[in-house]
């Protein structure tokens, strides 16, 4: 059995929708089927998620919100008519979107999540219903009724561990489960969504709650690519890539996989399958939890984003303080910052972190608190920086990866502010300056792609 899950470029009209169940129906093992709600149909469009929180945003505001949601059941209305269903699919779309907006609430951001899952629950139904039309067995299955509870973290959930056991009534449902990504319930009952691309992680629950024997990951891409096709002209399609190797790269910036798709999925080692919807016929990428070829190149990939700051604190003797990191980084914790780097000197540490999670008043406490308890000689927030990965297992013990991509960086006059190895050796953190970080990777993918591909 496998669990295959379509994205919201899969399900943004109704040919798409048709092309989405060709690729179920063509494929008996294709059972369980987590769907995304409908997202960008061309370049400047809206997602139907973005245009729920819209919605979501203006109810709580007072303000009119009547045209977001007509323009919400518009949407479905085209698909569902595009797709020769009945009126009646419309009709029940409308009436579940505003019973969702006058329900009554107890919290902003209860009312957000349950807001917010209407496009994928609604897709759902949508899907299941044409499956039904075109004489297939599928059924709609809802989230609590297979028990996928969450923990209460509104629009940031995480699965609670009872839901894999739970899951596993799926497997008694005959015919094709079409399956809402992006949200479950929690233990009272309401709605909860993942963080913004969670239906990935849907659909990595449900294939470990199944132990299945792949989870098929349908978007829009052939295949995950070394280096952001955005930046880079055709980059090198990766066939393979292990756990570790993609959990790195879409920590740093690969948005083909939401990063905390692996979880669930890597605990039971069930490979995952990146495939391209417009071109079922492409194998796409493998993602298992070890490969065994491929290390001809030590790379697989190198990725980069903005949007962090380096907290620079310098003490005299800082080397001989013994306690020194861990209070400094209390009271990020009771700041609620998370850190991700910590590369250190004998008398300096700097603690990166993203700028997302440090605003104004966060930043003074946090200046405050560290230069009086800890009685530190300076310390300064320094902004502008990006962090450019380089990922690959084929780097374990390979001498030379640093010195190559430090030679591509000042043959193209890049400034590397701070570089961070961990122990496992499969990646490498190359601080740079915002503006730099594109050339960053073009640099880099030319010294050991053998192209200056840049766009
Ligand atoms: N529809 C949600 C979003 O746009 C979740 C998803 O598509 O995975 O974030």
């Amino acid at each position: 059995m496998k669990v295959s899950k379509f994205g919201g470029t899969s399900m943004a009209n109704a040919e798409q929708i048709r092309k989405v169940c060709q690729i179920i129906t063509s494929d008996p093992e294709r059972k369980i089927i987590v769907v995304s709600a409908p997202g960008k149909r061309f370049d400047k469009d809206v997602k139907v998620t973005d245009m729920l929180i819209d919605c979501a945003d203006k109810y709580l505001r007072n303000k009119d919100y009547e045209t977001v949601l007509s323009n919400i059941v518009l949407r479905f209305a085209e698909i569902a008519r595009d797709l020769n269903l009945d009126d009646e699919v419309v009709r029940d779309i409308e009436s579940n979107l505003r019973t969702r907006v006058v329900m009554g609430f107890d919290s902003d951001a209860k009312f957000m999540d349950r807001m917010k899952a209407a496009g994928e629950d609604n897709a759902a139904r949508l899907v299941s219903q044409y499956l039904r039309k075109t004489g297939h067995r599928a059924h709609y299955v809802n989230p609590k009724d297979v028990g996928l509870f969450l923990s209460d973290e509104y629009g940031n959930a995480r699965v609670l561990p009872q839901s894999f056991k739970n899951l596993t009534k799926l497997k008694e449902i005959d015919g094709i489960v079409i399956f809402p990504g992006f949200f479950g319930y929690s233990l009272s009952g309401d709605v909860v969504t993942f963080s913004r691309g969670g239906s990935d992680i849907t659909g990595s629950i449900l294939a470990a709650a199944l132990e299945v024997e792949v989870y098929e990951n349908f978007t829009d891409v052939d295949s995950v690519f070394v280096a952001n096709p955005r930046i880079i002209r055709n980059p090198a399609p990766i066939s393979e890539l292990t756990y570790r190797e993609m959990r790195e790269l879409s920590y740093a910036g690969f948005t083909v996989l939401h990063e905390e798709t692996l979880e669930p999925v890597f605990q039971r080692g069930i490979p995952v399958n990146i495939r391209n919807t417009n071109n079922p016929e492409a194998h796409g990428t493998m993602i298992t939890p070890v490969r065994s070829e491929g290390f001809d190149i030590p790379l697989s990939g190198i990725a980069g984003d903005k949007g962090f700051c380096s907290i620079n604190i310098n003490k005299y003797m800082m080397n001989r303080e013994i306690g020194f990191g861990r209070k400094v980084l209390q009271i990020l914790e009771e700041e609620f910052v998370p850190f991700e780097h910590m590369p250190s000197g004998i008398d300096d540490i700097s603690i990166i972190v993203r700028n997302q999670f440090l605003d104004d008043g966060k930043k003074s406490r946090i200046m405050e608190r560290i230069s009086k308890e800890l009685r530190v000689d300076s310390i300064s927030f320094e902004y502008n920086l990006a962090l450019v990965m380089v990922v690959g297992e084929g780097m374990k013990h390979r001498i030379g990866v640093t010195t190559r991509v430090s030679k591509a960086l000042a043959e193209n006059a890049i400034n590397i502010r701070m570089i961070n190895q961990g122990s496992s050796e499969v990646s490498i953190m190359f601080g740079v300056n915002e503006e730099d970080v594109d050339r960053a990777v073009i640099a880099i993918y030319g010294e050991f792609f053998g192209e200056t591909a840049g766009k």
